[in-house]
């Protein structure tokens, strides 16, 4: 295999140490032991880097950002994960970036990993969540406190596609490892473009350790800004590299960064719950001191409101929760899941392309970290049986086609492979007329259990039968107009404890520093998101007694419809798709067009389900223009339509303000038809917003799922482009 290749080409050396055949390199220590390897990486990048000293210091629920070039085996990732979770404060968080051109295929991981037995159980982890590398982009996982942020391309352009162009949500790094392979082997990693990149993420202060002292890395490192260090290097090395990033520069502008939060706006408008560092104008060359900045500071003191409570307010709630944010949960229904995410099954379904494009990586990137985040956080409410999408007609046959030679080639079997009717009939229990992919871990979820799951946390509050009618933005924060309502007053102290029965209406208020909308078509009620272009689209689905073909049922079967196995002795199928309808009255003739479509894809189970009584559920979903959900800050409309007015004349004028933001007021939506599988790591890009931490996917899913992209589109699109 050649360096064009997508995947590291490893040979095993009689000492059981990989090498690369393509840079004819070594991964970790020149010495026949592995220990020697491990030992090296600890010297070189942790010590150097100064980590134990730093981490021990880290005050309470810090973050703290590692980047890297070359994860390779993952010998350095779990080296520091060790050490963090001997020295660092249990309520500190550790971000770790690596970006890998090449990645190493899981069988090759395994067998690298196993030379260090006492990075298990660590290396077990990695491995269970170690993504099918199908293609260029970042993948996020989260191992509890540490959380893994994969970049696979190309080192310079990988940092470059994690960067937002903006000066204060950059600066995220702490520390960086300049791994790669020697630059005499490998001398296109080690750019000018590579160093500025780094300069560009890192935070005032960030180090590096590298073990090499070429020439082309001590000039490049210096131009970027770093004051260099010479050290002895490990074992019988003489010599290695640290330093500190010492001057930085303003960050060049290159695309209309509409997608920014303001920043310096004469209102003062900058996001109060993201805690970047002072920058322009506050860093000087030489002002900044090895160590200077340490860590994030905590804001866990801030309340955040969610409003809503299905899955987009229930993984929203939960990411934050997990930060050490108190989130306070509102939801009109009774219980989370009352409206679009609560029907009796909920499948995880994506549609892949192997076009690049938005569409095709948010789905690809969104039913991969669905899959582990299912698993690791709800999986007594997660069945996780394969899913086959079955290909009825020639168009999808073809896509199929081209989706299964895109797998293939990246060996990602394990993700999704193609299989004829025939197999497709054995793996579904039943004989099928259409073959299809195979995705082997997807499967249904109990939609309910898993909001309610994902919100028990004790950093989590929920209120119930609690509808926000208002926001009101107040000089500190937000004030949330409250409608609640039910059958039996929940506050005893009340005078008419005596009535419980009595249905009742209360008017109450809440504050809180930010706020985060999840309430789907919801979100059009409040002054300050309407202007969001939400389409609500009605959906029935249907629920049948399996019968005796039915419950032979193995897996979910998707093409016009789906169908999934039985649960609780029946089947939910559909769902119909009307848009702009937002009644959710069930109606027979929906219930007929689910059937006609389930008897396209098993005609004898249609027949089974049509003799019976049919019971179903309707709701209404929000989906966007592009049906790409929408996540992230919400712009101040009208600042946005003046600052980017010229692109009414010129879509392609580049525009190096912002527009002004409504401040700490988020938004989480638009999730369509799959919520389940879009929630999570929307809900991560959420959270990276309000946390200021590096985002979990690329910066050009970022822009694509941004609230201000359709108003920009709009301008662009006025008469005179
Ligand atoms: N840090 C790794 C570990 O802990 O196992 C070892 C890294 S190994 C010495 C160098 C890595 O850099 C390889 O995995 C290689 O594929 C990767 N690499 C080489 N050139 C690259 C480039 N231009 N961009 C990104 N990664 C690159």
């Amino acid at each position: 295999m050649s360096k064009d290749k997508l995947h590291a080409d490893i040979e095993w050396r009689d000492d059981g140490q990989p090498l690369s055949r393509a840079f004819d390199d070594i991964y970790f220590s020149s010495s026949s032991s592995p220990q020697e390897g491990l030992e090296e990486s600890r010297y070189v990048f942790l010590q150097q880097n100064r980590l134990p000293e730093r981490w021990a210091e880290l005050p309470k629920g810090a973050v703290f950002t590692i980047g890297e070039t070359g994860f390779g085996t993952g010998l350095n990732f779990l080296a520091a994960w060790q050490l963090w979770l001997d020295t660092a404060p249990t309520s500190a968080r550790l971000h770790f970036i690596s970006v890998e051109k090449y990645p190493l295929h899981s069988a090759d991981l395994q067998r690298a990993l196993d030379l260090w037995p006492q990075l298990q159980p660590l290396a077990g982890q990695l491995l269970r969540d170690y993504p099918p590398l199908l293609a260029a982009g970042v993948h996020r996982l989260h191992f509890e406190r540490i959380c893994l942020t994969l970049v696979i391309g190309e080192a310079s352009a990988a940092l470059r596609s994690l960067c937002l162009e903006d000066e204060r949500s950059d600066r995220l790094v702490d520390a960086w490892f300049l791994d790669g392979f020697a630059p005499a082997k490998n001398p296109a990693m080690w750019t000018p473009e590579l160093f500025g990149n780094m300069a560009a993420l890192s935070k005032p202060g960030a180090t590096f350790a590298t073990f090499t002292c070429a020439g082309l890395v001590k000039r490049g490192l210096k131009d970027a800004g770093f004051g260099l260090e010479k050290v002895p290097g490990y074992g019988r090395k003489r010599e290695m590299l640290r330093g500190v990033l010492e001057k930085t520069g303003p960050a060049e502008i290159t695309s209309t960064p509409w997608h920014l939060p303001d920043s310096e706006s004469d209102r003062g408008q900058r996001p109060l719950l993201q805690p970047v560092p002072p920058l322009v104008g506050a860093v000087r060359p030489g002002a900044v001191r090895p160590g200077a900045a340490a860590g994030r500071e905590p804001s866990s003191q801030q309340t955040i409101a969610v409003i809503g409570a299905g899955i987009s307010g229930a993984t929203a709630a939960r990411a934050l929760a997990e930060r050490g944010r108190k989130v306070r949960v509102f939801e009109q229904g009774p219980e989370p899941g009352s409206g679009a995410s609560g029907n009796d099954q909920g499948i995880l379904y994506a549609k892949l392309s192997p076009k690049p494009g938005p569409n095709g990586d948010f789905n690809l990137h969104a039913l991969l970290f669905a899959l582990r985040y299912y698993r690791n956080y709800c999986a007594d409410a997660a069945h996780f049986c394969g899913l086959l999408q079955l290909a009825q007609s020639d168009k999808e046959r073809e896509l199929q086609r081209q989706v299964a030679a895109w797998l293939d080639f990246h060996r990602a079997g394990e993700l999704a492979r193609a299989v004829d009717a025939v197999e497709a009939g054995r793996i579904a229990g039943l004989p099928l007329d259409f073959g299809g992919l195979y995705f082997p871990s997807a499967g249904w979820l109990e939609p309910q259990k898993v909001c309610a799951t994902l919100l028990r946390h004790e950093n989590i509050e929920l209120h119930c039968n609690t509808a926000i009618e208002e926001l009101q933005q107040r000089e500190n924060g937000w004030l949330l107009k409250t409608c609640r309502s039910g059958r039996s007053r929940p506050d005893r102290s009340r005078p008419d404890r005596s009535r419980p029965d009595r249905s009742y209406i209360d008017n109450e208020e809440f504050s809180a520093d930010a706020v985060v909308v999840c309430t789907a078509n919801g979100m059009t009620q409040f002054a300050q998101t309407s202007p969001l272009p939400l389409r609500p689209i009605r959906g029935q689905v249907s629920s049948a007694a399996a019968g005796q073909q039915s419950q032979k049922l193995e897996t979910v079967l998707c093409g016009e419809g789906y169908l999934a196995p039985a649960f609780h002795g029946r089947h939910t199928f559909g769902a119909t798709f009307k848009l702009k309808e937002t009644q959710t009255e069930l109606r027979e003739s929906e219930h007929r067009e689910n059937l006609a479509n389930l008897a396209e894809l098993l005609p004898q189970i249609a027949g089974e389900f049509s003799t019976g009584p049919m019971q179903g559920r309707a709701a209404v979903r929000a989906a966007t223009p592009d049906y790409l959900p929408v996540t992230g800050p919400v712009p101040d409309w009208e600042s946005l339509n003046n600052t980017y007015a010229a692109l009414g004349k010129n879509r392609k004028q580049l525009i190096a303000q912002t527009a002004d933001y409504q401040r700490n007021l988020f938004v989480l939506g638009g999730l369509g038809s799959r919520g389940f599988t879009y929630a999570p790591l929307t809900a991560e890009v959420l959270t990276a917003w309000l946390c200021g931490e590096v985002m979990p996917v690329s910066c050009d899913l970022v822009k694509a799922l941004h609230p201000a992209r359709f108003a920009i589109r709009a301008l662009g699109k006025k008469k005179g482009n």
